[in-house]
């Protein structure tokens, strides 16, 4: 088990002070493309952010003491400000620059099930809002400290139920405590020969408590599966008691319970462990990339792939900004050889796609890549072979890093996503883009908007978008929270255009507070009052997760804490 608090404040992926930075080809384009003037914009040091003093009394102090040890709870500034937020662009953004934050008024770290049940009943008792924080590494606010109507918040830190609890390799389920990272529970596995296949990008500090409370997708999700197809079964301690759910495989006792816990993202409970399906360790693994010529084309191969059993466990395909973006990021001479390759087979407006293949065995390979190639075929792609896709394989967790380094030079970056039908993706894309490109651009900042599809299914596909804009040295913050609305709104008019809803305001960031307003509008004002009416049963004095998902539920939940 982990010992003691960990005090690292979270102003970038990396742990303070690590360097990261973009190489000079990437600022000159950057400059040329977006009219970046490169500013050095550091983190703030942790001693000039603002810190309101605890708000936690003494008796609750020491009644949760009683229940996780002295060790394990604490009011130090460091410690709360470490749980002061996720890790979107504007939680980065706020702590680089000073701004108010709301920061925990305690962290408490209980040490097993058991004692995460006994902090909810104090938290009851003494009127405390509890925030879950697994890796922290919410990008929609989830993990932002909000009080609600409660006394004081609690960043309840998952991170000592950290154990393996139980392998069974005849049925290839395993059982994880929630506060396991990612990288740690593939360790553990490993020993017993399996993965859990679940690779965000967001893996090197997720945990996997924090993969089902936000219905969670890995790159690799064309083969592994969502995190909710992972999940067999869920351990929750919630203030009406603990709940067990998932019995066997598959089950028609009614309707599937474990998903009303799945993507609850705290609100109903707090997950203490997870019963997950595993896989054996794959064997063998190989990545290739191809480039396709226009957008339309690679949507339809991708979808053909989808539909007529062809997708490689990674798919991923890029826009065309997108394409134009990674080539221009990695320059050199091999990018200049690629350009050209590409002129030379009359490539007009290049998207690329990645394809990964990870099974158990070299003839399994053969079979499934001869699969997907057999479609892919028609849609005449031009191939880039073996080095293109161990190239994003090695670079597949490098965005965080690269994005520090964009916030480094002033450059507003952040990503947002949906999914919607086949039908629609063409529609949808077209207008989140629009949407994006018209609030960010101004006379002297043009913005970069990307895209790509990396989860397709058989009847549609995720959209992930990316913009890049020099950031606005007034209301840095203003820039953009407006670009996000018209983005939600844009996803909300497609719904209302298409006669209900047919695109989702996310795809697999979760809600959190930041797509809480436009949660109503996809599920309705009835599922809006069931899940208000899940929460009153299990949390009936809402001290879970104040001012997120749930629509409507504690109005003021939105109030920071902190100055
Ligand atoms: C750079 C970056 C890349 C990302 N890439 C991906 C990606 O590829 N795919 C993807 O799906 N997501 C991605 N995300 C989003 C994020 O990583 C996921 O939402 C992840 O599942 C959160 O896990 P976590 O442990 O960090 O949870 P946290 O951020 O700690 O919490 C997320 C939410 O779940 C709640 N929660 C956490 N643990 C528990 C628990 N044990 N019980 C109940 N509630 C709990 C929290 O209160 C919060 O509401 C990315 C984020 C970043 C910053």
């Amino acid at each position: 088990m982990t010992e003691g608090i960990d005090h690292t404040l979270r102003d970038r992926w990396t742990p303070s002070g690590e360097a990261t930075a973009l190489p000079g080809h990437a600022t000159r384009w950057l400059r040329a493309r977006t009219g970046l003037d490169p500013a050095d914009t550091p983190a703030a040091p942790a001693s000039v952010l603002a810190v309101a003093d605890s708000a936690l009394s003494e008796p609750a102090r020491a009644a949760l003491a009683e229940v996780v040890g002295e060790p394990n709870v604490s009011t130090d500034r460091q410690a709360r400000l470490g749980r002061a937020g996720g890790l979107s662009y504007l939680d980065l953004l706020r702590r680089r620059s000073g701004a108010e934050l709301a920061v925990p008024d305690a962290v408490v770290l209980p040490n097993s099930p058991a004692e995460v049940q006994g902090v909810l009943e104090v938290c009851v008792e003494h009127d405390l809002a509890v925030v879950p924080f697994g890796g922290g590494t919410s990008v929609v606010g989830g993990v932002t400290a909000l009080r609600g109507d409660k006394r004081a918040a609690v960043a309840l830190d998952l991170a000592h139920l950290d154990q393996l609890v139980s392998v069974d390799p005849v049925s290839r389920i395993a059982v994880l405590q929630a506060g396991v990272r990612a990288p740690e529970a593939e360790r553990l596995l490993a020993a017993h020969g399996f993965t859990l296949g679940h690779f965000p990008q967001s893996f090197e500090r997720a945990t996997i408590g924090g993969f089902a409370a936000t219905r969670s997708a890995g790159q690799a999700s064309s083969g592994y599966g969502r995190f909710e197809d992972m999940v067999e079964g869920i351990r929750m301690a919630t203030p009406s008691g603990e709940w067990r759910l998932g019995a066997a495989p598959a089950s028609a006792a009614g309707p599937d319970l474990r998903q009303l816990v799945v993507g609850s993202e705290g609100a109903f409970g707090v997950i203490t462990e997870v019963t997950v399906r595993v896989r054996p360790v794959p064997t063998a693994r190989r990545y290739e990339g191809f480039v396709l010529d226009g957008w339309e084309r690679g949507v339809a191969a991708v979808r053909a792939m989808a539909q007529y059993r062809g997708l490689a466990d990674v798919t991923r395909l890029s826009d065309v900004d997108e394409t134009e973006v990674s080539l221009a990021l990695s320059g050199g001479l091999r990018t200049a050889a690629l350009r050209a390759y590409l002129r030379a087979r009359r490539v007009r407006r290049p998207c690329l796609l990645i394809l990964g293949w990870e099974v158990e065995d070299g003839r399994e390979l053969a079979w499934k890549r001869m699969a997907s190639l057999r479609v892919l075929r028609e849609f005449d792609p031009v191939t880039l072979g073996r080095t293109a896709g161990e190239s994003w394989r090695h670079k597949r967790f490098a965005g965080p890093r690269q994005r520090d380094a964009l916030l480094d030079i002033g450059v507003c970056v952040e990503t947002l996503e949906t999914a919607t039908h086949w039908s629609q993706i063409a529609a949808l894309w077209s207008s989140v883009r629009g949407a994006l490109v018209g609030s960010l651009t101004t006379e002297n900042r043009c913005p970069v908007v990307m895209c790509h599809i990396s989860h397709a299914y058989e009847t549609g596909a995720s959209l992930y978008f990316t913009a890049i804009v020099p950031r606005d040295p007034v209301d840095p913050v203003g820039q953009w929270q407006q670009a996000k609305a018209a983005a939600c709104n844009a996803i909300a008019a497609h719904n209302t255009a298409w006669g209900g809803p047919t695109g989702t305001i996310t795809h697999h960031h979760a809600v959190g507070t930041d797509h809480r307003p436009w949660l109503e509008g996809e599920i309705g004002a009835v599922g809006a009052e069931v899940l208000a009416a899940v929460k009153e049963r299990l949390d009936p004095t809402g001290i879970l997760n104040p001012g997120k998902l749930v629509p409507g539920c504690d109005q003021n939940g939105g109030r920071a804490n902190s100055t």
